[in-house]
């Protein structure tokens, strides 16, 4: 039988996919930070460009605003410089013309929204103003040293914007130099006329609508923005003249000019951080800048917004990428998990077929050998008939003599009768010819008969053969075939076989086994003088098992030596001299006797041996 292999069943999960989902989950760990973050930058950027959209749209609308607010009040002093009640005042300054300017000035003031307007002669001194009437009237104080009024003297129109000296107000001052009356060919400035716009309004209006916006001058000074601690602070440090010249010109009157930043002016289009009391100043500043004016406008662009949504968008990427780690990690272990056992199943189906297989070839094997074995037993069994047929024939030839003296006699005594029946013939004795005719037919049938029963021991038989045989029956036909050697040798025969002793049997093969017997029984008694066999039949019924018949064979011969008794049935052993015994009588007589289902034992009596045959009982 081929050996089966052991037993290859896979590991539930393979070590190779273990291994992979290991660097599976490694490569999750670094992908999903690594995403999240791409996705917080990129989201932070997003935001940030619209944030950065966001800012510059406004800055264009604020600057939009600015400038219109500057424009609107360009054209009012070059308009009141052309005024000749204006014009006249300056030629002959007097009580009555400073009079009718101040409450001209004053309604157009009041009718145009700005802040002041006012009137200083060539030397600087104020001759008249929209406020001439108020506690902190311009008229009589000179602003001589104002870079508006040199400017606009120096090139007949100026814009500034700074703190008024009086009011301490911020403004943008416009100034319009007057040309003196007469002198028109010659250009001569008779004075300025200024218009101050207050600005702060502005930056009520950029507060309300949540505008960081911030206006710087050419020296990156912040006078404008939209939370008031920004304001008259310049974005780096000043240098020493630059300090100078703004405080000389008293320009944002008696601010302390702290720098906003540490390093300089902001970077247009990076991040600021200025300092704020409610977070406010920190973000993205964006520029745009008002050359005409030397101006520059800044916002301030919030980008918590901007941050929010990356983190979100980070968070979201996050899960997201969680969420497909894990569920494709479950479609890889379902995957693995029927693989694992689709290869069980093909391992089990092979180991199946493997040990089917097997079965069959040796299911195969055992039933040629079956066959085999059959046609061994056949022929063993053809072998032991022949055997036990050459055994009868043999033993019929140990007493071939006795059998010839059989028929001699009889043929003897015929011949004999012959001869006096032709005397009596001849004499006419018809009475003892009748008688004599009368005894040689019984002498003749004698022989027949014996010839017969020579012709039916000698006959082949098979073991198949069975039917109810009197023990007797079969006793007095092996007596018959031994009845001239048991008369030579004067042996005293008693034979006590009850005539319902029957068993199944084959006759002539029971007939075989007790002649053996006998015919030991008579070798073994060659030495005694007085020699007896008893025959002696009993029926055995034990407990449990069928009823039989036990046939004794006694003699009292020479007895069965104790060590020989183990060995008398085995084939080819004799103690007889040669020629005299070959050694089968015993073991072809206990195979005939295995045949019948029976047994054939021996032992020794107070005289001589004793063989025992037990056979089971036949119904009559
Ligand atoms: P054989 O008669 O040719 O020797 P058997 O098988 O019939 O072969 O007998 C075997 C031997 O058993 C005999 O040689 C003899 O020694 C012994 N034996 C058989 N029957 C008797 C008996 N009745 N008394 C003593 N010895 C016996």
């Amino acid at each position: 039988m081929s050996q089966a292999r052991p037993a290859e069943l896979p590991a539930a999960v393979p070590r190779r996919a273990r291994l992979a989902g290991i660097g599976g989950w490694w490569g999750w760990a670094v992908a999903i930070p690594a995403l999240t973050l791409a996705a917080f930058l990129l989201a932070l950027r997003a935001g940030q460009d619209q944030v950065r959209t966001g800012a510059r749209q406004r800055l264009v609308i604020a600057e939009a605003v600015l400038r219109t607010t500057v424009d609107r009040y360009r054209s009012l002093p070059t308009v009141l410089a052309l005024d000749t009640q204006v014009q006249d005042l300056l030629a002959a300054p007097g009580a009555s013309g400073a009079a009718a300017v101040n409450a001209k000035f004053e309604a157009i003031a009041r009718a145009s929204g700005v802040a002041a307007i006012y009137l200083m002669d060539a030397r600087g001194l104020t001759l008249a103003a929209s406020n001439w009437n108020q506690p902190l009237s311009f008229v009589g104080s000179s602003y001589a040293y104002r870079p508006y009024f040199l400017d606009a003297l120096a090139t007949g129109a100026s814009r500034y914007f700074g703190i008024g000296t009086t009011t301490q107000q911020p403004g943008l001052f416009i100034g319009q130099a007057v040309e003196a009356r007469g002198d028109r060919q010659g250009g001569g400035v008779a004075g300025v006329v200024v218009v101050k716009v207050d600005l702060e309004g502005l930056e009520g209006e950029w507060r309300r609508a949540g505008e960081q916006i911030l206006v710087s001058d050419a020296a990156g000074i912040v006078f404008l923005a939209s939370e008031p601690g920004w304001k008259y602070r310049p974005f780096r440090p000043l240098t020493v003249p630059e300090t100078d010249r703004i405080r000389t010109a008293r320009q944002y009157g008696d601010s302390d000019l702290r720098p906003l930043l540490a390093d300089g002016p902001p970077d247009p289009g990076g991040t600021i951080r200025l300092p704020s009391a409610g977070g406010a100043g920190h973000g993205l500043v964006e520029p745009v800048a008002m050359p005409d004016l030397g101006w520059t406008l800044w916002t301030i662009a919030p980008t918590g917004a901007a941050w929010r949504q990356g983190v979100l968008v980070a968070a979201a990427t996050g899960i997201a990428g969680l969420a497909l780690a894990f569920a494709l990690a479950a479609a890889s272990q379902k995957r693995q998990r029927l693989r694992a056992e689709q290869s069980m199943r093909l391992s089990l189906e092979r180991r199946v077929a493997e040990r089917t297989h097997d079965l069959s070839e040796a299911n195969a094997r055992l039933r040629a050998e079956m066959a085999e074995r059959e046609r061994a037993t056949t022929a063993l069994r053809a072998t032991q008939d022949e055997l036990i047929h050459a055994g009868r024939l043999a033993a019929l030839g140990q007493i071939s003599t006795a059998i010839n003296h059989e028929i001699n006699q009889p043929l003897a005594a015929l011949r004999t009768f012959l001869a006096s029946t032709v005397l009596f013939l001849e004499r006419g004795d018809q009475a003892t010819v009748r008688r004599n005719l009368q005894r040689m037919t019984e002498v003749t049938q004698r022989i027949a008969e014996i010839i017969r029963h020579l012709k039916d021991f000698a006959r082949k038989t098979g073991p198949e053969h069975r039917e109810p045989v009197r023990l007797a029956s079969a006793a007095e036909a092996a007596l018959d075939l031994l009845r001239v050697r048991l008369r030579a040798d004067g042996v005293a025969v008693d034979c006590r076989i009850p005539p319902d002793a029957l068993v199944r049997a084959e006759p002539v093969r029971l007939e075989q086994v007790i002649l053996n017997l006998m015919v030991n029984a008579l070798d073994a008694m060659r030495d005694v003088p007085e020699r007896r066999l008893d025959l002696c039949a009993t029926r055995e019924t034990s407990d449990g098992s069928a009823p039989s018949w036990r046939l004794d064979v006694a003699d009292n011969g020479s007895g069965i030596a104790p060590e020989h008794l183990g060995q008398i049935f085995d084939p080819f052993f004799t103690t007889k001299p040669a020629g005299e015994g070959l050694g089968l009588g015993l073991s072809l007589s206990s195979l005939i006797v295995r045949d019948l289902k029976g047994s054939l034992t021996a032992g020794n009596g107070a005289q001589g041996a004793v063989l025992t045959l037990v056979l089971p009982a036949a119904e009559a």
